[in-house]
């Protein structure tokens, strides 16, 4: 865990970088760092490896005072990873791994074997390895970089815009595998970023600072989104953000309306019997949803014709029950019955949502998030932070 507790930087210039910041990154989670070009994010960093020494305030790594520990000590627990990757270019990319584990003691042999598989994790084809930097792309080298920053399998990784030099097709694939590495390696990770999109997709705790070095929020991103502290926040998070909430919960927990529905080759008449306002919902023999009737349609004297597919409305999405709450709104408000055809893993019919349920829910998400934040801020207050008396 890292906490940074009233830090503040001023530069003998005066510039105050980072005024009286206060924030937690837990452990094992990634703690995103957004905000404006000169906000400060750089400056908090690296105060954290002491590359910058705070003016006022400290920063605690798992309880300890960092102002305490030797610098090569303290950096030694933390990787750096830093846009443009900052290779060696005079050294091949497999030596620019191996350069950290021989450092740490070991044999070059075994140092290179370590790099090879470093490499092969962060996903990078096994053939580059002796070139040099100068010869691999702008992704490729990102994907050194961050190896390089993981040989010594530090618990802390800093990780100063990694991925915004290169393209956003590269970005995204560079992304998709940092993820999948730290849902192996739990890493307590700070990563700064400019791109409000980077942070929400990859923070597990995202903190919003504005210009002067304030923190402006810090939420996960789903409250983020749907609960902006203030104005500052919410055009910094977009205007389409209450959309892009709805891509969090799943729709598992919607509260479901259960459907009674009528198979096909059943009689209009069963139709009618089983709809509700006016349409009933049309399954095949193995409960999987084909369209809605509209039994209003249909004279009485066709009560008796058996249901077949030519009488259905097909309209509507299917969502399914793993699904997004965004695909769930997507199936309500395409539904010509405005309820929503929700589905299990296997196609069959769960149930029906209503659009109004699902922004009820994510509602309910952000205000459980807030609550769950106050307590959070409670606690704190209720256990002092110094020694008993
Ligand atoms: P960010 O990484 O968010 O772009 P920085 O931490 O790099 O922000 O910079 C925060 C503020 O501090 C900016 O106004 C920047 O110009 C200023 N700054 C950064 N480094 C120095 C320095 N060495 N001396 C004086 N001012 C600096
Ligand atoms: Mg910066």
């Amino acid at each position: 865990m890292i906490r940074f507790e009233s830090v503040t930087k001023q530069y003998p210039d005066g510039t105050v970088a980072v005024d009286d910041l206060s924030l937690e990154a837990p452990s094992g989670e990634i703690t995103v760092f957004v905000g404006p070009s000169g906000c400060g994010k750089t400056t908090s960093l690296r105060m954290i490896n002491r590359m910058i020494e705070p003016t006022s305030g400290r920063i605690m790594l798992d309880d300890r005072d960092t102002a305490r520990l030797k610098p090569a000590e303290l950096r030694r627990g933390i990787g750096y990873v830093i846009q443009h990757a900052g290779l060696f270019p005079h050294r091949t990319v497999v030596d620019n791994v191996a350069t950290v584990p021989y450092l740490m003691g070991e044999n070059k042999k075994a140092a290179r074997r370590r790099a090879m598989e470093l490499l092969e994790r962060v996903g990078l084809d096994p053939a580059f390895a002796k070139r040099y930097p100068a010869q691999l792309s702008g992704g490729q080298q990102q994907r050194v970089g961050v190896a390089r920053a993981l040989a010594a399998d530090p618990p802390v990784m800093l990780m100063d815009e990694p991925f915004s030099a290169v393209d956003p097709v590269v970005r995204e694939q560079l992304q998709n595998e940092f993820l999948r590495l730290q849902s192996e390696l739990h890493k307590t990770i700070v990563f700064v970023t400019h791109d409000i999109d980077e942070a929400i997709k990859l923070g597990d705790k995202v903190a919003v600072m504005r210009v002067g070095g304030h923190l402006a929020q810090l939420a996960a991103p789903a409250e983020l989104l749907s609960r902006p502290a203030d104005s500052f926040v919410a055009g910094f998070v977009g205007r389409d953000r209450g959309y892009r909430a709805l891509g969090f919960a799943d729709a598992g927990e919607l509260p479901l309306e259960s459907e009674t529905p009528v198979r096909l080759g059943e009689t209009v008449r069963a139709g009618r019997e089983k709809a509700r306002d006016d349409w009933a919902l049309v399954v095949d023999a193995d409960n999987k949803p084909l369209g809605w009737l509209a039994v209003g349609r249909f004279p009485d004297s066709a009560l008796d014709e058996p249901i077949t597919e030519q009488m259905l409305n097909l309209g509507g999405t299917l969502a399914r029950l793993d699904g997004t709450l965004r695909a769930a709104l997507d199936a309500a408000l395409s539904s010509p019955t405005g309820r929503g055809v929700v589905v299990d893993d296997g196609g069959h019919l769960a149930g029906t949502v209503t659009a109004s349920h699902v922004l009820a829910k994510i509602e309910q998400r952000a205000a459980a998030e807030r609550e769950r934040a106050a307590q959070e801020a409670g606690a704190e207050h209720v256990a002092p932070a110094g020694p008993a008396p």
